[in-house]
């Protein structure tokens, strides 16, 4: 890329306002900004279609204006809370785009797994960090996610977020609190039955997902484990697995 060149945010999907379905901002009226790419490769992503390469023609490369003019037109040039989510959204430039919106009085949320840090993160307002459980086939490389919590310098609200699938993930969470005790964590029952990139008709098990929001909230109360907070992905029970809202 020529260095004059802005710098351009590969960008997946752009929708909304639509409420913020899960952890913290739970109900909060919110734009989603949805980036294209991600270092990990998650056994039950729910967003493979920002994720998988395959999409990679899918997704746009855009310069910080047009994304801001997509969101500003979206929210009808009324503040509010804008997520960053991907993806893995810490892979994108987006330093420039939070600096962008702050300047007219949005916030700005963003959600990673902790894999990759950037010194923008100190900017955000909520930093959400997701590590994936054992269910996701995936590992944690707990001193890159040291790294995220260094560079946010403690500035954006900063929270655990952990999809629980099994026992197995139940114990990871445990962990991963007792890690980082100053950070709130909310654990989500796993969507055993995400959506396809190539249909749009995974009929979704909601019955088996509250079962498991069930199992979740039993296992917290009977351990005693009074700071975690267990919420149900509110997108989730309302539009199942419906891309966009
Ligand atoms: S980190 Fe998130 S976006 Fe990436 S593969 Fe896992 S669930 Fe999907």
């Amino acid at each position: 890329m020529n260095q004059m060149e802005p710098p351009s945010i590969r960008v997946s999907e752009i929708f909304g306002p639509t409420i913020q379905g899960e952890g913290v901002l739970i109900g909060l009226p919110t734009v989603f900004v949805r980036t294209g790419g991600c270092d990990y490769r998650c056994s039950w992503c729910d967003s493979l279609h920002a994720v998988d390469n395959r999409f990679r023609s899918d997704w746009q490369a855009m310069t910080v204006e047009q994304i801001w003019d997509q969101v500003r037109a979206l929210s009808g040039g009324e503040p509010l809370t804008v997520s960053l989510s991907g993806g893995n959204p810490a892979i994108q430039p987006l330093g420039e785009l939070i600096e962008f919106g702050h300047r007219e009085g949005y916030r700005f949320a963003l959600e990673t797994q902790g894999s990759v840090a950037r010194d923008w993160f100190s900017t955000l307002d909520t930093l959400v960090l997701s590590p994936k459980p054992p269910s996701s086939q995936m590992s944690t490389d707990w001193a890159r996610f040291e790294a995220c919590l260094a560079a946010a310098q403690g500035r954006p609200l900063t929270v655990l977020k952990l999809a629980v699938f099994d026992d197995e993930d139940y114990a990871y969470a445990k962990d991963a609190a007792a890690r980082y005790p100053h950070l709130p964590i909310y654990l989500q029952p796993g969507n055993h039955t995400p959506p396809s990139p190539d249909t749009d008709d995974v009929i979704i098990d909601i019955t088996g997902v509250m079962r498991r929001m069930d199992w979740l909230v039993n296992k917290v109360t009977h351990d005693r484990w009074f700071e975690a907070r267990v919420l149900p992905q509110l997108h989730v029970l309302l539009w199942g697995n419906t891309r966009g809202v």
